[in-house]
């Protein structure tokens, strides 16, 4: 059974990958005749007697692209592994943090910034509050 829920929504839409297309993919990384290496263990996948699929080097999950570069040739047993190894975790992840890997979507304060408890703001960190508090400690809660 699989848990439908520990799955993640498909930000890019997953087209039915066509025969066509998996052998198009698979002749596009072939190394010898029939012949192209698994993507995720290198080691050689003979089309007719080998298991496989192509599969997404970016997990379309964090936001690979359905592209014919993006993809590339593994076997079954390799692609069933790092699905539920690596990419698996690393989309419940990203899920986890409200934004796609990669593009982190956290405020982060701009550099030579400080906050300014005095003035509840974001300041300019070579702006001063006031010449008064000059060498003063400064305290948020100081009343003057
Ligand atoms: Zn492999």
């Amino acid at each position: 059974m699989i848990d439908r829920k520990a799955t993640i929504a498909d930000p890019t839409p997953r087209g039915r990958m066509s025969a066509k297309r998996r052998h198009h993919i698979f002749s596009e990384n072939c190394t010898a005749h029939h012949v192209a290496p698994c993507c995720l263990c290198g080691q050689p996948i003979h089309r007719h007697n080998d298991q496989w699929i192509i599969e997404h080097k970016r997990a379309l999950g964090l936001l690979g692209k359905d592209t014919n570069t993006n993809c590339a040739p593994a076997h079954v047993a390799c692609a069933t592994e790092k699905t539920h190894k690596h990419d698996l975790p690393m989309i419940r992840k990203a899920k986890r943090q409200g934004t796609p890997k990669q593009s982190s979507g956290r405020f982060r304060m701009p550099a030579g910034v400080v906050f300014s408890w005095k003035r509840r703001r974001y300041v300019r960190a070579d702006v001063k509050d006031s010449p008064s508090t000059e060498g003063a400690p400064t305290h948020p809660y100081q009343l003057s």
